[in-house]
């Protein structure tokens, strides 16, 4: 044992320190009856009380407002630090980053944490799913490339059949008159071959020529592939419920000014950014200073709070550990991006202090054993609802679930409407028929739908007797003559 800590044994030390979760917490607040020591809980006060017991000294907490530091311009002390400077504390504990500014003033112990300043941000909302996501495996224009090369095969298979001279056959070989040819790819045949096949149907008509069937084959290992990755795709897009976050970065962050941001008004965090030499943090800076109202909190917890209630509309820049501790027992808040920088917590004393090597070594020990890992774990896993969003996780169904009409929905209005636009064409088809066959006819189109309508409901049978064109012609008497046998 050192002379030092001999000095130290039995000795009660002052400790101050700032209130803040989970380092440094108050039992409880209203109640008289805890007094002194008893008023406080948490991990930095667990780790005061190893460090006495390793070193034989009583602590006494005190309640100080303020990490504190030194102002740039007027070279003020503030917070903790300036109680150190002034010899009026033996030691501050709490979650008290080590700084250059600071250690030029007070001194550090080894470090106990170490962190970076993290966001903390709002979980991405859940996008509502769109009527028509049955269309979103595929960008819009991969959706414009395939109808441009529906349309492009259809009409390069018609031209080419017309050219192949295999495409023309007699269209009723048992007839005498063989002089006439038929090509069964007209453009309407095209087209409907391409859309069968692009809709795995496939149709009744058969390419026969070397070329058409070339084109053919290479049209349906293309449906092939395309039709395989739009249903692989499918699936995803139907059962993942898409997240859309505003934010994913510090540098997204200084690129907009509708979601505030801010920190600490008394810490490091805040320095951080004052004293940065990179652009976007510099544009950060700006933007919090002048932001009002205030962008800057005196308690995290108060940081934390304004995230909760803004709806994505302020991200508070707070240190890893705590926010670590906050998104064990906040579901609905998120991190977001990386950490922007690398540092770590210590114990500060007085200017000169005779005790900083002897707690250093304490704090060395006590790392070594394992105790600041079993300390971390208490108070951030086991204590006041930690792990409470991944029991919550555990317990919610699988991802997979079952599809709604939400999600689906769009193909029954797809599958409707072209019912509908059907329908119409049929009525379409009728009127052009009916007006073919009997131009003259005075049943209007009404009236002749009811007896279509009426033939259908009695009659079941698929056949029914044909209609021919009525020939346009006027009649005169001399057409009413009988002709006489001798002139047949
Ligand atoms: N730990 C910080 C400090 O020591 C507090 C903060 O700025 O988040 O100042």
């Amino acid at each position: 044992m050192t002379e030092i800590e001999r000095s130290l044994r039995n000795k009660t030390l002052v400790v101050i320190t700032t209130v803040n979760e989970p380092y440094v917490m108050l039992v409880n607040e209203s109640d008289p009856s805890l007094t002194g020591n008893a008023r406080f809980e948490g991990f930095c006060i667990d780790l005061v009380n190893a460090i006495a017991e390793l070193r034989h000294f009583r602590v006494r907490f005190v309640e100080c407002g303020g990490y504190g530091g030194i102002d740039p311009v007027t070279g003020e002390a503030s917070g903790m630090v300036k109680e150190l400077m002034e010899q009026k504390a033996d030691m501050a504990v709490t979650d008290l980053t080590i700084t250059y500014e600071r250690e030029q003033v007070v001194d550090f112990t080894m470090p106990w944490m170490n962190l970076g300043i993290g966001i903390l941000y709002t979980l991405p909302q859940k996008e509502p799913p769109q009527l028509f996501s049955f269309l979103a495996p595929l960008s819009l224009e991969v959706w414009l490339y395939m109808a441009a090369a529906y349309l492009g095969v259809s009409v390069l298979l018609f031209v080419v059949a017309r050219f192949s001279p295999y495409e023309w056959d007699v269209p009723q070989p048992c007839r005498d008159q063989q002089d006439v040819l038929e090509n069964q790819f007209s453009l309407a045949n095209s087209l409907w071959f391409t859309i069968g096949s692009l809709m795995q149907q496939g149709s009744e008509i058969a390419p026969k020529a070397l070329s058409t069937r070339m084109i053919a084959g290479l049209w349906w290992f293309f449906t092939l592939i395309m039709i395989s990755s739009y249903t692989a795709n499918l699936a995803a897009f139907l059962t993942v419920e898409r997240m859309v976050s505003p934010i994913e970065s510090a540098e997204d962050l200084s690129k907009q000014t509708e979601i505030k941001y801010g920190a600490l008004v008394s810490g490091s965090t805040k320095n951080f950014f004052r004293d940065s030499k990179i652009a976007a943090y510099q544009r950060m800076w700006a933007f919090m200073k002048s932001a009002r109202p205030s962008v800057f909190i005196n308690k995290s917890s108060e940081g934390v709070e304004r995230v909760k209630r803004s709806n994505g509309l302020y991200a508070y820049l707070m240190e890893s550990p705590q926010l670590e501790y906050v998104l064990e027992r906040n579901c609905e808040l998120q991190q977001v991006g990386g950490l922007l920088d690398t540092k770590s917590y210590g114990i500060a004393l007085p200017p000169g202090s005779p005790y900083t090597s002897s707690i250093s070594n304490a704090i060395l020990i006590l790392q070594e054993n394992g105790t600041l890992h079993a300390l971390k774990t208490k108070w951030w896993k086991e204590r006041k609802g930690g792990g409470m969003c991944k029991r919550r996780a555990k317990k919610s169904p699988s991802s997979a679930s079952e599809l709604g009409l939400d999600q689906v929905g769009g193909v029954f209005v797809v599958l409707l409407a072209g019912m509908a636009a059907a329908c119409a064409v049929a009525i379409a088809e009728f009127a052009w028929r009916a007006r073919r066959l009997d131009p003259t006819t005075q049943v209007s189109l009404l009236g002749e739908m009811a007896r279509e309508l009426q033939f259908m409901l009695r009659s079941r049978s698929s056949t029914k007797p044909a209609r021919h064109r009525r020939p346009h012609i006027i009649l005169t008497s001399t057409d009413l003559t009988v002709p006489s046998p001798s002139t047949s």
